[in-house]
């Protein structure tokens, strides 16, 4: 969905507020009376209640609607309507939550199938040396060991592929919809600077679906490898599986009961592996999509780090520093979220026209 027809949804009041609305025919009619100022202020509110509040039942909408009726028009975005402005990577939209379901899915049949690959690559050296332990010293030497790596390694190619592509349509949906909240957030009324923030994410969306497992897409739309990738979920996976072969190369008679305890210990083809990564690259691309939208705006002009509450101390992650050294240049907050699961939020604090004053 683009930024656009998102947008006009919400005009006509069937927006983002999930299911909590049960007559959403008599409140899109109750905004069909309002002028274009209200109802831009009326979607903000229902939606900054739905999002970043527990939920909307209809009777709050609907004093909210009579509410905007009575009220005058909003001509722009004030400072009270923004600053309440917050990005959390906690409150996912419905899109961020959908493209998480379809992520988490898609990773977890790769993942099972990544399982059985290594484990058809790596089961003839095992059996050999299981079947011949007097000849077992031979399978040892490291040029097997590296065979064994650079197979597996290999053998995995296509699957890392297929996640770049399967990953690309549901992180452009979740990014879409953050820099659509933000649009919303700002009130944004010009359409080229809310076509602008529609193609970047986009265009994000199609860079991190490669990068995201250390690839990049050329002009022709080919996948290659990225030489410095950001946060390669393929690093990993490659690095562990290398030292699980390593431990499995130093048993003079490991089995494949080796081989699957090995890969459980690694935890690189768990479910709950391809369930973290879901959330945390949906929530990212909802976040830095919004943020995105704000920087886009030149709208605003500082942004706070709001610490979570419940951080944990041990993780020894940049997030009390990051609360401490703000309010930041919009243009110049530090890398965020800070690690995944990470809770804390972004807040709006001053708007550019308020610095002129
Ligand atoms: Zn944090």
């Amino acid at each position: 969905m683009t930024l656009e027809s998102y947008i006009a949804k919400v005009r006509k009041g069937f927006p983002i507020m999930g299911g909590q609305l049960t007559k959403k025919k008599e409140l899109s009619e109750g905004m069909v009376m309002l002028d274009k100022g209200n109802l831009r202020a009326v979607t903000a509110e229902a939606y900054n209640q739905d999002v970043f509040g527990a939920e909307v039942k209809w009777a709050d909408a609907q004093a909210q609607v009579e509410k905007a009726l009575a009220a005058k028009p909003v001509a722009k975005a004030s400072a009270h309507d923004t600053r309440r402005a917050v990005i959390h990577p906690g409150r996912s939209l419905p899109q961020t939550v959908t493209a998480k379901h379809t992520l988490e899915k898609m990773l977890r049949d790769e993942f099972h199938s990544m399982r059985r690959k290594t484990r058809r690559i790596l089961a003839p050296y095992v059996l050999k040396k299981y079947e011949l332990p007097k000849l077992a010293e031979v399978f040892r030497k490291g040029a097997d060991e590296d065979e064994a790596k650079k197979k597996v390694d290999k053998s995995l190619d296509d699957n890392w592929k297929f996640i770049a592509d399967q990953s690309w349509e549901p992180l452009e949906s979740a990014a879409v919809a953050g820099a659509a909240a933000g649009a919303l957030q700002l009130q944004l009324e010009d359409e080229d600077v809310i076509q602008k923030i529609n193609k970047q994410a986009q265009a994000w969306a199609e860079k991190r679906s490669a990068e995201m497992v250390g690839m990049r897409r050329t002009d022709t739309g080919r996948l290659v490898q990225n030489p410095n990738p950001k946060w390669a979920i393929s690093d990993t996976t490659r690095d562990k599986l290398r030292s699980a072969i390593s431990n499995l190369f130093a048993k003079p008679d490991a089995n494949m009961l080796d081989w699957e305890k090995e890969i459980e210990d690694a935890g690189i083809f768990d479910d709950q592996r391809a369930t973290m990564i879901a959330r945390t690259e949906s929530s990212r691309a909802q976040v830095l999509s919004n943020l995105m939208a704000w920087q886009e705006s030149e709208m605003v002009s500082k942004v706070s780090w709001s610490l979570s509450a419940d951080h944990d101390p041990a993780l020894n992650c940049n997030c009390e520093d990051n609360a401490d050294e703000g309010p930041y240049d919009v243009d110049d907050v530090p890398e965020f979220p800070d690690h995944p699961n990470c809770m804390c939020a972004l807040v709006l604090e001053t708007l550019s026209d308020e610095e002129a004053e």
